[in-house]
This record gives structure tokens, sequence and C-alpha cells, in this order.
């Protein structure tokens, strides 16, 4: 009892410090609460948590709540007596009716299982009836696999918040009131809910064509997060570009822009919370008005935020404006040291632009560079791995301040090009990682990488299928070696779900139908292997990926800004 008070406190010490946050009387309204499945600071760094929690808060006959996971990390000790509680109004979860989950990334599924053990509710979905609340879940990593969760939660939202939610409020309400089994038809006639437990697979992917009818902007603004001395703005939604490896630039297909005149009114407004505006899209320097905005939001003095910046082509007036917001660190992303490899990838960047952009951040000064690559990734060889050391020992020549690079395991994923690769073994990849360090770390260049054994589980739930779900239900801990019992125990092995996959084999993955077809997949991934690249979307007019349907391929695109380097007859593949 004295915890629950403890965590009570902690909620209204949390709220005093919000702006924005939306309280609503729960009397003849739906409650849903929303989980993130990692702590409050990084959920609430997540522009879709706040867009979500919008979205459901718009409808009058719903008051959302927020809940987090009390551990940040799927490795942290946990209290099993931790109760789990909303923020707004300190309820238990199973006081709601619905429990919605947002999950972006794989690893938070061992914290989504074990807060619902914590909340007392049985995390199979066999084992709960219509006294329970309906549990469902969205974000990119669910909805590109949702197979291993699939014994977990009732149903799945298969693409984008804005199209989903406002007809699946009427059907919560329906099948709320159902015996459960009625009330799972009920959600499987909304368009993009997939029901597990109906099979009602393949589903469509349902996605926003005019992001300008709905911008997504920070809702609560407070400093409990990594991004608290700013307010968050998507400028454009997926990317054309192709790279083979990334998940979130096939399901997000295709890109779409938010426009100019809407980005500056969405930023003026929030300047009045904060000075510093962090612009989010899949690549922030392929928005066609890029320039444009960079220097108007200097304009307003708003200082200006990204997570990473393209180098092909390389927005100067970005890095300006980066460097005037006191910035403190330009990132990059090579992902690989070759020509070769990059070709493989699809990222058509040339050393002289990569070494360019190197230049760029010391000639503005920035205190610090970082570049990320990806160690592991199809038919990597050691000669690619000491590419990276002698591109990185280029940029140290160049740059002289904090240099980091981020050498992070590959994973493959579900609905890319390289779904069906073997991941590297852990070991490999652990001695190229060191061989790295060796290399870079007398140059004082900083090499960060995540742990590759952990990176294994995650290309095992990436590609998992539906067993997986007992296994996640009957872990205690959050371990590798409790990990390795409970695939064990389920006549598991994990080899089996990190090999290479042949293109006709079933593929767990193929409940969902994210546009992009699986013939263009087989046609891409033979590319990548004659190392050919694949053009990036055209502006308008295509239909070769699938991802577009005719009104939105052959849409009118006058009102694209002069920065369209990536796309169409601009497209140039520099290196080669
Ligand atoms: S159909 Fe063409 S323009 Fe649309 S996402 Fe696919 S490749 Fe890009």
């Amino acid at each position: 009892m004295k915890l629950k008070y403890r965590y009570i406190d902690q909620a209204k010490r949390i709220l005093a410090r919000e702006e924005g946050t939306v309280h609503k009387d729960w009397g003849g309204r739906l409650p849903v609460v929303l989980i993130y499945a990692n702590t409050y600071q990084l959920g609430m760094s997540s522009l879709a948590m706040h867009t979500v929690y919008r979205l459901f808060n718009d409808q009058p006959d719903v008051v959302c709540e927020r809940a987090f996971s009390p551990v940040e990390s799927y490795r942290s000790a946990r209290h099993e007596d931790e109760p789990i509680l909303s923020i707004e109004s300190q309820r238990p979860l199973a006081d709601f009716p619905v429990i919605a989950f947002t999950i972006s990334y794989e690893m938070d599924y061992f914290n989504a299982v074990q807060m619902l053990r914590q909340a007392g509710i049985p995390p199979l979905a066999e084992n709960r009836d219509e006294t329970w609340p309906l549990i469902i879940a969205g974000g990119p990593a669910v909805y590109t696999n949702p197979a291993p969760l699939a014994d977990i939660f009732d149903a799945f939202a298969i693409g984008e918040g804005e199209i989903i939610i406002p007809p699946l409020i009427d059907a919560l309400w329906e099948a709320g009131q159902a015996p459960r089994d009625e009330g799972l038809h009920i959600l499987a006639q909304v368009p993009g809910m997939y029901v597990p437990a109906l099979e009602n697979g393949p589903v469509s992917r349902v996605w926003l064509r005019d992001l300008d009818a709905a911008p997504a902007v920070t809702q609560i603004y407070t400093y409990d997060t990594e991004f608290g001395d700013r307010a968050l703005i998507e400028i454009a939604r997926g990317c054309g570009r192709g790279c083979r490896f990334c998940m979130a630039g096939y399901t997000y297909r295709p890109m779409r822009e938010v426009s100019l005149d809407t980005i500056l009114a969405v930023a003026r407004h929030s300047l009045k919370h904060r000075d510093k505006v962090g612009l989010v899209s899949a690549a922030v320097s392929d928005h066609s008005w890029i320039d444009q905005i960079a220097t108007e939001l200097r304009k307003m003095e708003a200082r200006i935020a990204i997570a990473s910046m393209r180098v092909d082509p390389i927005s100067e007036p970005l890095i300006r404006a980066l460097a005037e917001s006191g910035t403190q660190t330009l990132t990059i992303a090579p992902e690989a040291g070759s020509v070769r490899m990059r070709k493989i990838i699809n990222k058509p960047q040339s050393d002289q632009q990569l070494l360019y952009a190197v230049d760029l951040a010391a000639r503005y000064n920035f205190p610090q560079l970082k570049m990320y690559f990806m160690i592991g990734q199809p038919t990597e060889t050691e000669a690619d791995v000491e590419a990276i050391a002698d591109m990185v020992l280029a940029a140290r020549d160049r740059f002289a301040r904090h240099l980091t690079i981020n050498a992070t395991p590959y994973v493959p994923k579900a609905h890319t090009a390289f779904q069906w690769t073997a991941m590297m073994p852990v070991e490999a990849i652990e001695a190229r990682v060191k061989y790295l360090k060796q290399r870079l770390s007398p140059a004082k260049v900083t090499v960060r990488s995540d742990s590759p054994s952990w990176a294994a589980v995650e290309g095992v739930l990436a590609r998992g299928d539906r067993r997986l779900g007992r296994v996640l239900a009957s872990m205690q801990k959050t371990t590798l070696r409790e990990w390795e019992r409970a695939l064990k125990a389920e006549g598991l092995s994990q080899e089996d779900y990190l090999r290479e996959r042949a293109t006709d084999e079933p593929l767990p993955w193929s409940v969902v139908d994210t546009g992009v077809s699986q013939a263009y997949f087989t046609w891409d991934v033979r590319r990548a292997f004659r190392d050919e690249f694949t053009e990036p979307c055209p502006p308008a007019g295509c239909l070769k990926c699938n991802a577009c349907d005719q009104e939105w391929a052959f849409r009118d695109v006058d009102d694209l800004g002069p920065n369209r380097g990536a796309y169409g007859d601009n497209f140039i593949p520099l290196i080669g």
C-alpha cells in the first residue's frame, strides 16, 4: 500500500511539470490507457506517443490516459510488486476497458508482457475473457510483424493512427459490451485491424494521404524527457530512398511531406512553448523545401534540432541553422565504409559527399560529430569493416573535436529487401567491433556498439513467429539465460530464426500487407547481390513497389519545393 502511495505521488509530481495534459471526467466516456512499454523519459520523447494520445482524446466520447514502464531497459532490474498506474488519474491498468500499447522497438516486448503481469492481467489472450480489458497494440515494430505477440494481444492496428483510431473507437465501444469472441469479430471489421484469434490476415496497412490535415506536433510539454527543451514537429512521413535494410523506409511508404506553410504555422504556435524546434522525419534533409524551412525558422528566431543528416545532397542552410541553434552534435549515417557495401544496401553516398559533410561539421565548429555504421550486413567481409576504419580515420584527419561512431549490429527485419538474409553470428560481430575499437581508439575516436547477444534476440523477435508468444509469456525475468531457457522449453532454437530463408518460404509476417509487394522485394534483393542501385521514388507517376495507389501515385506534385535532389530526374548515383 505504501508503495502505491509513492507511485501516486510520483504521478502527481510528473503532472505538475506538464503542460498540455488532457484531463477528462470518466462519466459516459470510454477509458483507454495508452502505454509506452518503456520509461516516461523515453515515451514522452516519442512523437508517436503524443500523436496517438491526441488522436484518442480528440474523440469526445473517449478519455485517454498514459502509463509507462517503471524500468528503462529490458535488462534493468525490476520489482515485481511495483504497481502500474495511469499518470492522469493514477488508476490501475485493469480498471480501463481498453489497453492500447504503442511499440516501436522489439526489445520493448519484454516490458509490455511484464507490465501486464505486474498489473495482474494474464499475458496470454487465451486466458482472458470479456471480464478483462481488450488489449490492442500498434506502432512500427508490431505492425511490421505482429506474429511474436499474436498470442498476447487481442488485436493489432496495422497502419497509421489518424486513419484507424476514429472507426476503432466505435468498434471498441461495441466490442466492450459483447462476449469476447463477438467483440473480436467487431474489431476485425475495422480497416487495418488484425485479430490473430480470427486469423484475418493479410491485413492491408492503412495510411494517411494528407499530412497537413493532422500535423503531428508535441502535445504535452515537459522537461522530464530527452527532448524537453524543444517542440517536435513532423515534417514528412515515409521515405522513398529504398535503403534495403530499413524497416521504417518500406513500411511508411510512400513519402509524404507536410507543406512549408503548415510547418511554419505549427512552428509559430509551438514557439510559444519552446524556442527550439525538433524536425522529425525519416530523412529531414529530403524535404523538398528543407532549405526554406531552415531559413524561415531561423528568421522566427527558432533554434533547430534534427536526429541525423543525409549527405546526398547535403543542405548547407540546414547545417548552418543547426550550428546557429547551438546544436552540439552533427550526426551522419554512412551505414557502411566501402562503396561496395553501400551499393548492396542501396545507400548511394560517395566518400566525397561523406567527407564534405565532415568538412562542414569542422567549418561550423560542431563540438561533436557522430557517424552511424552497421556491422554484419549481408555479404559484409573483413575488408568492408576495414573500410569503415579507413573512412573514420579520414574523418579524424578533418575533424579535430569529439568524434564518435556507433557500430550497431545489423538485424534483418521483416518487410525489407533483406528479410530473407541470415543474421551474422554473435561472435563474428563481436570480433568486428573489437577490430574497430583497436584501430580507432588510438586516434581518440569513441566507438559505441549494442550488445551483439541482445541484437540476436532482437533478430529472433523481428522475424519471429507465433510460437514466441509463449516464450515471452513464460519468462520470469529478462536475462539472456532466461530467454534461452524459455526458448528451449518451447522446443525452439535461436539459430532457426536467424538463418537465411528461401524466397518461396512462407513468412510469419505475411499476415500484414504493408503495400510493398513481395515481388518487388525479390526483384530488389537480386539487384542488391548484383551490386545494382535501385532508384528512389519519383515525385509522381510510379506504381513500381505497389505501396502507392493510383490516387497518390498520379497526384499533382506542383507544390513540391526545389530540393528534389533525391527524387526523380535529379537522382544521380554518385558512387561506383
Ligand atoms: S509505388 Fe513508386 S513512388 Fe510509390 S512508394 Fe513504391 S516506388 Fe515509391
